[in-house]
């Protein structure tokens, strides 16, 4: 005969086995690719189902990873080898789009973001694995990249065939290879029927969907400080991608040298510490931090109208921070003195 507790434990053993069974499956995994972390996130979807897909995504990552490295020997290398000669060649299927793109965005940007000039992130010191250390490239060897003035306009595709009439041209897609990719893995999960996900790379992210009956609540990365400024909650489809002057730099005789290059006078841009664009598609918002983040803390609202941004939130190297009124109506702080605050124009 069965006591009154042990019936008493076999219906709450049963209830909470319920409950278990009707909570909603959340998949989570994390590859090591790009040179970051990537988090992704699938909400309702077991780990059956979700495995498999993750890992698809992981292995269009290492091969994009591979074939647009701006240094290492891959299909942009070839093409960067082979483009100073002047002569037409065939580029490789993966590029094309990636190229075809980039001359859009760079077009929109003003040319602020502008991966022609990847002979100047060289000069730099950027285009190595080793953090650069200085000194920095002497005026003369800038002055030898900038007055042939690097463009993607200069790049003249026809099919699958590319050539260009500039020498310095020099392909270097860092400033958004990371927002083209994630925006191929939403797209890979999209067509096998995901509607709540996020990928996350490195703080980099498009989510889609939602957390269940919650919003996704995301970081923003606290620029000067660890851990994160402020969180903001996206849902349906949305990207938010931030470029930081403390993401890769060198301190020369007292001064920061960050990796973002003002393509208009070959040196590291000045002003902001972090840029944070928020925008519908991922390349696109990786694209437009660097180009804002070059354009500064006084000109980057028509860059970022031109480039048909969503929202924006700026630190100045100052500390304070700009942001775009659609944005400071969404975050929270999450330090325990609030910035100083600038509210822009709307976009
Ligand atoms: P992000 O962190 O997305 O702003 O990308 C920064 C990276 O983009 C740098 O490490 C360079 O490889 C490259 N880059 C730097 N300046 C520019 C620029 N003005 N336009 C395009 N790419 C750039
Ligand atoms: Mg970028």
């Amino acid at each position: 005969m069965i006591s009154a507790a042990a019936r008493m434990f076999a219906v709450v053993a049963l209830a909470s086995l319920l409950a278990c069974e009707r909570q909603t499956p959340e998949y989570h995994e994390q590859l090591l690719v790009f040179g970051t972390v990537v988090d992704i996130k699938l909400y309702g979807v077991d780990a059956k189902r979700a495995a498999p897909l993750v890992a698809q995504v992981a292995e269009d990552f290492q091969y994009m990873h591979e074939a647009w490295h701006a240094w290492h020997p891959g299909s942009l290398g070839r093409v960067n080898q082979l483009l100073p000669s002047g002569e037409t060649f065939a580029v490789g299927p993966s590029l094309l789009p990636l190229i075809k793109r980039s001359q859009d965005l760079s077009a929109r940007s003003g040319g602020l973001f502008n991966p022609a000039i990847g002979n100047l992130i060289a000069l730099w010191g950027f285009a190595s694995d080793e953090p650069p250390t200085g000194p920095p490239p002497t005026n003369a060897e800038i002055r030898a990249v900038l007055d042939l003035k690097p463009a993607m306009s200069d790049v003249h595709l026809d099919g699958i065939n590319i050539h260009t009439d500039n020498p310095v041209v020099k392909l270097d897609f860092g400033a958004f290879a990371k927002g083209y990719a994630v925006d191929r893995a939403i797209e890979r999960l999209r067509e096998a029927g995901i509607a709540d996900a996020v990928v996350n790379a490195g703080g980099d992210l498009r989510a889609i969907g939602r957390h269940g009956q919650r919003p996704w609540r995301i970081g923003i990365r606290h620029p000067r400080a660890p851990g994160i400024l402020a969180s903001v909650e996206v849902e349906g489809d949305e990207s938010v991608f931030t470029s930081g002057d403390y993401e890769r730099y060198f301190d020369w005789q007292g001064k920061r040298y960050d990796h973002i290059i003002d393509p208009r006078n070959g040196y590291p841009a000045e002003g902001l510490s972090s840029v944070t664009v928020f925008a519908d598609q991922a390349d696109l918002a990786d694209a437009a931090a660097t180009a804002l983040f070059v354009a500064g803390p006084k000109a980057w609202l028509p860059v970022a109208r031109a480039m048909g941004v969503s929202g924006v939130m700026l630190v100045e190297t100052t500390g304070t921070v700009q942001m775009t009124p659609g944005i400071r109506e969404r975050i929270h702080f999450e330090v325990d003195e609030l910035p100083p605050i600038i509210i822009s124009e709307a976009l």
